[in-house]
């Protein structure tokens, strides 16, 4: 599983809440504590956070381990907010490598961080797929799991489903559909 960090508060660096903890999302990088599936989480990372006055997050994301990326260390040292969602990445297998599928996902004032994985992606995803709009499924960002559940989710907020509601109906929705693709919608 990745790691993840979700912080609101006063304002702090983000050096601060991720790589001067002992054990910060920078060490569970290379040596994650009590992680179950995976070794490392050394397939990417992503920081999105609020700056003052404006409603729409920043996001930085990187498909290197974030151990390696001595730009991001210099940011986290001088970039404060007071609401931050960060990921480092351990892949799931079969998913794209790249930076387009490193958590935090992004829409408008939204940020959307995964963990876990959709067993034997991507054919057991097929079913739950087929409740995404075709359009949606050609915009997906990344063939990864994480992007399919977001892009669902942003299906729910844009049908005007409240933020709660939206991420219980997909994870319901996921468990239900990819546990046994034969299940067809409506069930
Ligand atoms: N399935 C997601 C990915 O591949 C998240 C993986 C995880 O939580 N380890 O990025």
């Amino acid at each position: 599983m990745c790691r993840h960090l979700a912080f609101l508060g006063p304002p702090t660096p983000l050096a601060t809440l991720i790589s001067a903890p002992e054990h910060g999302l920078l060490r569970q990088s290379w040596a994650p504590r009590r992680q179950r599936n995976g070794t490392m989480n050394a397939d990417g990372f992503g920081v999105g956070w609020y700056a003052a006055g404006d409603p729409l997050p920043a996001r930085y994301r990187r498909a290197v381990p974030m151990w390696t990326d001595q730009s991001f260390a210099d940011l986290a040292r001088v970039t404060t907010s007071t609401a931050v969602l960060a990921a480092v990445r351990s892949a799931t297998p079969g998913t794209t490598p790249d930076e387009a599928a490193a958590a935090p996902y992004t829409a408008g004032k939204w940020l959307f961080s995964h963990n876990g994985r959709i067993d034997n992606w991507p054919r057991s995803a097929e079913a739950l797929a087929a409740t995404l709009s075709p359009a949606r499924l050609l915009a997906l960002e990344a063939r990864v799991d994480s992007a399919l559940l977001w892009a669902l989710v942003l299906q729910r907020l844009d049908s005007h489903d409240s933020a709660a509601d939206a991420l219980v109906r997909v994870a319901t929705d996921a468990t239900w559909l990819s546990l046994d693709p034969r299940h067809r919608w409506p069930r």
